[in-house]
């Protein structure tokens, strides 16, 4: 079978759907469409919206579309189901996505978590190419990564591989993650839990971008909440380093904007924890953006045609 000349990928989160055609070779996004998430008004009508922006997508590709690959908030197992997902989502858990939208689109479907499809588009598109191993966290409002080799993404037994915010951390005082466990990486290193720690600090309630402008101003308490924030996340990734020895682990997600100010201590830490030795995990930061997620989606859904 030859293999087709496009596939579309569709990226949905808790805010926002966005779906493309991917060119199959250049990896060209082409006919790119994003809608608000009709999250409260439950799976159907965000199935709808999504398709819907499939469609568009579709409408404009210069040749066939041969495949679809979603990239998903929340876990999936290998048949495309969601098996859990957060309140952002409400019901989405328990929803067959490859029945369904291989049903509306008629072409075969190909599902992912969204982070795991993160780290395809960047091993296949993004900072990752090239690389045979590859750790790609993102990190925003959470924390997520995926373990990437040969181009293939490691999901685990259950589709929770890569699940690094939810790690524990060794930190002197006790925080509550998202997951409802305590001391999770994610209580101390995603956007978030910076702006928490800025409020508790300063008793000033101000987003990322306006902290990391403080600290890029010289400001003794924003710097040092960034840096403690860097600090957990260093030492989260040296265990990675020592782990799972990758050529490379990309930082994706909203506080890679802050990479100018996290990328020497970030080095640093992971450099002086991480088990000497060959080990040679470089850190790079991802310019590939929301893009990722589509670009991977689509590249998973193209290797699941050409089979194993
Ligand atoms: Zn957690």
């Amino acid at each position: 079978m030859s293999s087709p000349g496009y596939t579309v990928g569709i990226d949905i989160g808790g805010t926002k759907i966005a779906a493309a055609v991917v060119a199959d070779g250049s990896g060209e996004v082409i006919g790119l469409h994003q809608t608000p998430t009709p999250a409260r008004d439950g799976p159907d009508a965000v199935i709808d919206a999504a398709v819907t922006a499939a469609r568009r997508a579709i409408a404009v590709a210069p040749g066939a579309v041969g495949a679809c690959g979603i990239g998903t908030a929340g876990t999936v197992d290998a048949a495309g189901t969601v098996t859990h997902a957060t309140d952002a989502l409400p019901g989405w858990a328990g929803t067959d996505l490859t029945e369904r939208f291989s049903r509306a689109l008629a072409m075969p479907v190909t599902v992912l978590n969204d982070v795991h499809a993160i780290g395809v588009g960047e091993a296949r598109h993004g900072a990752a190419a090239g690389c045979r191993d590859a750790f790609v966290i993102a990190i925003g409002t959470g924390i997520g990564a995926a373990i990437v080799h040969d181009g293939r993404v490691i999901t685990g037994a259950s589709g929770m591989a890569g699940s690094i915010g939810h790690v524990s951390v060794d930190a002197p005082m006790r925080r509550r993650c998202s997951c409802g466990r305590w001391n999770h990486l994610e209580a101390y290193a995603c956007g978030p839990a910076i702006e928490a720690q800025h409020a508790a600090a300063t008793g000033e309630t101000i987003p990322l971008p306006e902290i990391a402008a403080r600290a890029r101003a010289g400001d003794e308490a924003a710097r040092a909440i960034i840096a403690a924030a860097a600090g957990f996340l260093g030492r989260s990734l040296a265990q990675v380093a020592t782990l799972l020895d990758p050529d490379v682990i990309v930082i994706t997600g909203g506080v890679a904007s802050l990479h100018d100010l996290i990328a020497s201590p970030l080095h640093d830490v992971v450099a002086s924890r991480a088990m000497p030795g060959p080990n040679r995990a470089r850190l790079r930061f991802s310019r590939l953006g929301t893009r990722a997620t589509i670009l991977g989606a689509a590249s998973a859904a193209r290797a699941a045609r050409r089979g194993p």
